[in-house]
């Protein structure tokens, strides 16, 4: 990173990149600090900033089109002048999720150079959760934002394992960054996570040692399994614009959102028609008559934004091909083409 970086000094190994991301929230988020969070967002953000006693701003990404003409997670993007007008005196950080859950935007380099900027005028903080910065498709490419000028002191990266590795059980995780941020996270963890399994902690290094050797070469699991998700997010989009759902390809991750606006689904049995958004309606209807199940996207919304984007649902693609194979048939018996 164009810096002296203490290979140990400068990580904190942890129960997986849950217990990083809590350690940072509680090391850096003081009473009254404000934390921009940018939607969609993985949802334990809005929690943890809440337990460190900060306030959460949000900021949606939004479909650059006309709605229905975004058709890769690449087209939602920040208005720069709507991200800038969040910051403020009280802004202690911002959390950037790339590749992104739910969406798999992954951001590109002028993208995060535009949230850089801004963290260095304000002297904030960035918290870039890059779980899924091995998963990137169609030639996307993961940029850490730590790495662009001036961000390293300003940044502390969370990865996990579990993603990188596929081994979501082991939990293994860390947060990276420079010693006058890390330190706090570091007497977080000290007094309150404490450990992390050894013999788990072993099982990630040998991977990690073993990925060194072959990096770069055809044998690379970074290589292969990105190649192996990408065939399975195209089966499942095709699936999916069978039916007249309209997925919205992501350039990295594990997950698709489709677009279930074009669908005409007949909720009539659904319960609390009025009070909940369109989608928890959906894939409640979705699993009840067609046993498919799928998450609402708003649920990755802020409050005060979750009627403005109830209109998808969140597929996971990463799946044994007999479960993908088993919604195929679901989403062919249903489509309207039969
Ligand atoms: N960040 C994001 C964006 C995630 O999607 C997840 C897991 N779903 C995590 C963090 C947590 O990762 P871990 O399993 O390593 O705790």
């Amino acid at each position: 990173m164009g810096r002296q970086i203490d290979p140990l000094g400068n990580i904190l190994v942890t129960v997986g990149a849950y217990q990083a991301l809590f350690c940072t929230f509680q090391a850096l988020v003081d009473e009254g600090d404000e934390v921009i969070l940018i939607e969609p967002f993985f949802d334990c953000y809005e929690p943890m900033v809440k337990m460190a006693g900060g306030r959460a701003v949000y900021v949606p990404l939004r479909p650059k089109a006309a709605q229905g003409a975004a058709l890769s997670s690449s087209d939602w993007v920040l208005d720069p002048e709507e991200l800038a007008s969040k910051f403020t005196k009280h802004t202690k950080a911002i959390v950037l999720n790339t590749p992104n859950n739910p969406l798999g935007k992954v951001y590109k380099r002028e993208e995060l150079q535009v949230i850089a900027d801004l963290c260095v005028k304000h002297g904030a903080l960035c918290i870039s959760d890059e779980v899924y910065e091995w998963l990137v498709y169609d030639g996307a490419e993961h940029v850490k934002i730590a790495t662009l000028p001036g961000m390293w002191e300003h940044t502390i990266t969370i990865g996990s394992a579990g993603k990188t590795f596929s081994a979501t059980g082991w939990k293994v995780g860390w947060a990276m960054g420079p010693d006058h941020l890390l330190k706090h996270a570091k007497t977080v963890h000290q007094n309150c996570v404490y450990h992390c399994a050894t013999a788990a902690q072993e099982a990630v290094a040998h991977g990690f040692q073993r990925e060194l050797d072959c990096f770069g070469k055809p044998e690379s699991y970074f290589l292969q399994f990105p190649r192996q998700l990408q065939q399975k997010r195209s089966r499942l989009a095709q699936s999916l614009l069978a039916v007249g759902m309209q997925p919205i390809m992501p350039e990295g991750g594990y997950f698709l959102i489709a677009d279930i606006s074009t669908l005409k689904a007949d909720l009539q049995d659904s319960s609390d028609a009025n009070q909940e958004p369109y989608d928890y309606r959906f894939v409640k209807w979705m699993i009840k008559n067609k046993g498919l199940a799928t998450i609402p996207v708003s649920a990755f919304y802020s409050a005060e934004h979750k009627k403005d984007f109830e209109n998808y649902v969140r597929f996971c693609f990463v799946k044994e091909d007999s479960t993908l194979c088993a919604a195929e048939k679901i989403l062919k018996e249903w489509s309207p083409q039969k």
